[in-house]
């Protein structure tokens, strides 16, 4: 099964792939649960939602899938088309899966379908019932899903995401907070051998804004600050008028992302007659450890326990839906998918014993009665 997702490939933005993709995502989920596109009109990628019913018949539909768990999916990968001729799946002698989109997150969704098949055929019921919601953007940060995943994941008990765990197989209770910010400036041209006086250097004022900018790092708080793109001018003889530098912030309290937020919209020129504008041009808040993810950790290390693993847990600055889902206010634990290396790399692999014990634990969660 895995070989066959692999083989769908899936690059974001790739439309034409995505819906086939989806295609073959929706006949194997359908004997599981009702599988529907959530973008009815078909104007963008397909975000197909899997609903499997809760085990007691309530009158009120929505309401019976509104208490239930939400697990987030994405079915997009960072790997272009046509890269699985030079890189098929392949199994080694090790066990270990290899291919584009294996990891992050293909195992994953192979996991879910694992656990969801296993407990229909074992006759063990769903007490909450399950929502699977597999997305076709998340690797270039939602652009067309973000507020329907968020509604998702406030009408959900708790919500779980499959993407990679930490290394050694620790899941992730707090993600960091992620903003990129654009800073245009705007100086003056002027010929640099005729006049370069009458001038006022965008690139000047650009170098001067990078070293301010990185200067808000906090290696204490784990605060991140880092100018990625810079560039100004466009010829070598004229003083540019134009500059830009794009900015990668990372932080793992709310209140740290802010302040550097505010820092950089508080930047100034050096030349008074300079300009600046700054952009915030994506934000996603960092997901702290709330109060409900402790009740389900203890639930989650008896799962982990009765498979003979333990549970560990930990931090990761990379950001995921699980933040989307946290600022929506909803119980998020994630890093629930099977174990591996590589992610956006060519060495991509997965554990395949890995995502048996993943998908014997995420069955465990989603009938254990007292799981949320
Ligand atoms: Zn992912």
């Amino acid at each position: 099964m895995l070989e066959q997702l692999v083989a769908h490939e899936s690059p974001s933005g790739d439309r034409e792939l995505l819906e086939r993709c989806a295609g073959h995502l929706e006949r194997l989920f359908a004997p599981l649960g009702s599988v529907r596109d959530l973008d009815g009109d078909g104007a963008r990628e397909p975000h197909l939602l899997v609903e499997v019913a809760p085990e007691v018949a309530t009158a009120d539909a929505a309401q019976a899938a509104a208490g239930s768990p939400l697990i987030l999916c994405h079915y997009d990968t960072v790997w272009p088309r046509g890269t699985t001729r030079g890189r098929p799946f392949l199994v080694d002698r090790d066990g270990i899966a290899h291919g584009p989109g294996v990891l992050d997150m293909k195992a994953g969704i192979v996991a879910v379908w694992l656990a969801l098949r296993g407990l229909r055929e074992l006759g063990i019921p769903l007490p909450r019932g399950a929502r699977v919601s597999l997305t076709p953007d998340e690797e270039i940060g939602n652009p067309g899903t973000r507020s329907r995943v968020q509604e998702l994941a406030a009408e959900a008990a708790v919500v779980l995401v499959v993407e990679p765990p930490l290394p050694g197989g620790r899941i992730k209770t707090a993600r960091g907070g992620h903003a990129t910010v654009r800073i245009d400036v705007r100086g003056r041209a002027a010929h640099s051998g005729v006049d370069p006086a009458a001038g006022i250097s965008a690139a000047v004022e650009a170098a001067t804004l990078t070293l301010r900018a990185q200067e808000l790092a906090d290696p204490v708080t784990g605060t991140t600050v880092s100018v990625g793109r810079l560039s100004a001018g466009h010829a070598v003889n004229v003083i540019p008028a134009e500059g830009r530098l794009e900015i990668d912030v990372r932080a793992r309290e709310p209140l740290e992302l802010q302040r550097v937020l505010t820092a950089l919209h508080a930047l100034t020129p050096t030349h008074p007659d300079a300009g600046i504008e700054v952009t915030v041009v994506s934000r996603r808040p960092p997901m702290g450890r709330g109060p409900g993810v402790d009740r389900l950790i203890a639930r989650l290390h008896e799962h982990f326990a009765s498979i003979g693993l333990e549970l560990q847990e930990g931090f990761t600055g990379g950001v995921s839906e699980g933040n989307l889902a946290a600022a929506a206010g909803a119980t998020v634990i994630d890093g629930l998918g099977p174990m591996g290396g590589g992610a956006h790399q060519l060495d991509e692999h997965v554990d395949v014993t890995s995502l048996l014990d993943r998908a014997a634990i995420l069955g465990g969660l989603l009938a254990d009665p007292a799981g949320f």
